[in-house]
C-alpha cells in the first residue's frame, strides 16, 4: 500500500480481445505500478458461469487471462508456480466453466496450473478487524498459501451490489458450503470480511466488453478498456466513476474503505493511462444497471407477480439486496436467454418475500412461492388457511462451521422431491437464506410449467460429467493431504 502518496489507477484503451496486445498493456501496467510477481502466484479471474452460447459474457475472457499470464511470466522473479484459481457460481463445477470459457487450452499452452477451489481443502482463517461480521472464514488452502495474488475481475453491473469489480470478485474464493453464508442482508459486509483474508498485489479488470444489468446473463457493452491498480478500493472507485456511479452507492466499497482497505474519492487517486475518464463517462452515459425492487421490475403484463414485505434487519428492513429477490431476477434472466417470452409464457406465479401483512391478491389459476426463511404471512389461498412462519437467523446464530454442503446433485434432488410432495398444493415455501439462483430456476420452471435450463442439452451432460470429476478429485485431494 502506498504511503503518503496517491493510489495509482491506470485506464488503458483496448478494443479487441487480442492476447498479445493485452499482454503488452498489462506488462506496461505492472511496470508503471512497480509490480513484480514472485513466489507462488495465483491469478483469480471471474468465471462465475461460462458457456459460449448461453452464458457468453459473464466471465473474464480467455484472451484476457492469457494476456495476464504472459505479462506475469515476463515480469516474475523467483517464481515457483503460476496457478489460475476460481470457484464458479450456482454450484456448477468450476472445471465445467473453465472448459467452456476456453481456459483449458490457455492453461496448457502457457504451462501454468489450474486450481478448482471446489476440489481443494478449505481452512479456517481468523479475522481480527473490529468491523468484521464473522470471526472465521473458510478459504481454500492454496489461496491462503499464495504469495502473490493477481485479481482479474470482469467489469459488470450487478443486481445485488450495483457493480462487481475487484472487491466483489472475492466471493468466488469460497466453496458452495460457505459461499451462501451471509449472502443475504449482510452480503456487503461479507465482501468486506473476505478482504481481510488476502489482498491482491495487482488487479487488471477486463472492461473490454463490460456487462450491463445482470451478472450471469449480462448485456454486453463495448467499453474498450483495461483498468489496472494495486488497491481494490482505488480500482473500484475509478470503475464506479467510469459508469457515472457514485462510489457511495456501492455499499461494499463504502464499508471496505471505512475499514481501511483503501480510498473511495478521486482526490486520493492518481489516474493515468491513455483513456481519459471524461471520455469513458461520455461513452457509458447509457450504461444499464438493474437495481430495481422485484415488485417494480416485473411489470403487470407478465405472469409473475411479486409481493415484497419487510425484512428482519434494521439496516435493510425495506429490501434484501443480497438474497432471494436478486436471485429471482437472475433466474428469470437465465430463463429469458432460453425462452425470450418466458414472462408471458409461464403459468401464473405469485412470488412473496419478506414479512407481508394483510391478504394477498391471488388469482384462481395462480400458485404461490413463499421465498426464504425470513418470509412470514398468514391468510387464505384458494379457500385454505395458510400460515408461513419465519425461521430466519441473524449471522451470530449461524455457525459457519456447521454449514450445509449445497451440493449440486443433492440440491437438485431435494427440490424435485419437494415439488413432488407439494404438487397439489397452491403454494410452496422455499427455506433458504438465501434461496439460491439454482433453486429458483427449479421451482419457477416446475410451477410455471416452462423448460428447466438445468436439463438443457448444452449444459446437462457437460455439467454432470464435471460434477463426478469434481467429486473424484476432491476425494483424491483429501487422501493426498
Ligand atoms: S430469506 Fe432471502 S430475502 Fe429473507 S433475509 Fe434471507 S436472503 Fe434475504
Amino acid at each position: 500500500m502506498e504511503i503518503n502518496t496517491k493510489y495509482k489507477v491506470i485506464i488503458r484503451r483496448c478494443e479487441t480481445y487480442d492476447a498479445n496486445k493485452i499482454s503488452g498493456i498489462i506488462t506496461e501496467g505492472m511496470d508503471e505500478l512497480g509490480v513484480t510477481p514472485t513466489g507462488n502466484i495465483m491469478l483469480k479471474p471471474n468465471v462465475v458461469l461460462a458457456h459460449p452460447e448461453v452464458f457468453p459474457h459473464a466471465f473474464t475472457r480467455k484472451e484476457f487471462l492469457e494476456g495476464a499470464i504472459l505479462a506475469t511470466q515476463k515480469r516474475a522473479v523467483n517464481n515457483n508456480k503460476i496457478t489460475v484459481g476460481e470457484r464458479s457460481g450456482i454450484t456448477i463445477p468450476t472445471r465445467f466453466c473453465f472448459k467452456n470459457a476456453g481456459y483449458m487450452d490457455v492453461i496448457k499452452r502457457r504451462r501454468v496450473s489450474s486450481c478448482y477451489f471446489d476440489e481443494v481443502r478449505h481452512i479456517p482463517v481468523k479475522l481480527e478487524k473490529k468491523e468484521r461480521l464473522r470471526d472465521w472464514l473458510f478459504i481454500p488452502e492454496p489461496v491462503v498459501r499464495t504469495d502473490f495474488l493477481i485479481n482479474l475481475p470482469k467489469f459488470k453491473a450487478h443486481p445485488w451490489c450495483r457493480m462487481t469489480l475487484s472487491l466483489k470478485n472475492f466471493i468466488g474464493i469460497q466453496d458452495d458450503r460457505h459461499r451462501l453464508v451471509d449472502h443475504n442482508l449482510f452480503l456487503d459486509r461479507k465482501i468486506v470480511d473476505l478482504q481481510e483474508v488476502i489482498q491482491p498485489h495487482f488487479i487488471a479488470i477486463d472492461a473490454i466488453t463490460a456487462g450491463q444489468k445482470m451478472m450471469l446473463t449480462p448485456t454486453p457493452f463495448q467499453m474498450g478498456a483495461i483498468i489496472m491498480g494495486t488497491n481494490s478500493c482505488a480500482v473500484d472507485t475509478v470503475g464506479c466513476h467510469m459508469v457515472n456511479t457514485d462510489p457511495n452507492d456501492v455499499i461494499h466499497l463504502k464499508l471496505a474503505s471505512k475499514s481501511g482497505f483503501g480510498p473511495m474519492t478521486l482526490d486520493e487517486i492518481d489516474i493515468t493511462g491513455d483513456f481519459p475518464l471524461h471520455e469513458i463517462q461520455e461513452k457509458t452515459r447509457n450504461f444499464q444497471f438493474c437495481m430495481e425492487h422485484i415488485d417494480d421490475y416485473f411489470q403487470p403484463d407478465c405472469n409473475l407477480t411479486c409481493t415484497v414485505g419487510s425484512f428482519p434487519e434494521k439496516h435493510s428492513s425495506d429490501y434484501c439486496w443480497g438474497g432471494c429477490p436478486g436471485a429471482l431476477q437472475e433466474a428469470m434472466h437465465i430463463f429469458k436467454s432460453y425462452y425470450p417470452n418466458v414472462l408471458q409464457d409461464i403459468k401464473k406465479i405469485h412470488y412473496v418475500v419478506g414479512k407481508v401483512e394483510g391478504p394477498l391478491d391471488i388469482k384462481e389459476d395462480e400458485r404461490v412461492i413463499f421465498a426464504g426463511k425470513c418470509t412470514q404471512w398468514e391468510g387464505t389461498i384458494h379457500g385454505r388457511h395458510v400460515k408461513i412462519d419465519s425461521s430466519y437467523k441473524p449471522p451470530h446464530e449461524v455457525d459457519e462451521k456447521k454449514t450445509r454442503s449445497n451440493d449440486m446433485v443433492k440440491k437438485n434432488l431435494m427440490s424435485i422431491l419437494d415439488l413432488f410432495i407439494n404438487r397439489k398444493s397452491g403454494y410452496i415455501h422455499l427455506k433458504g437464506c438465501p434461496v439460491s439462483v439454482g433453486d429458483h430456476v427449479h421451482y419457477v420452471s416446475s410451477l410455471g410449467k416452462i423448460g428447466n435450463p438445468n436439463f438443457d442439452r448444452r449444459m446437462f451432460v457437460g455439467v454432470n460429467i464435471a460434477y463426478w470429476q469434481m467429486l473424484f478429485f476432491r476425494m483424491l485431494n483429501k487422501l493426498i493431504h
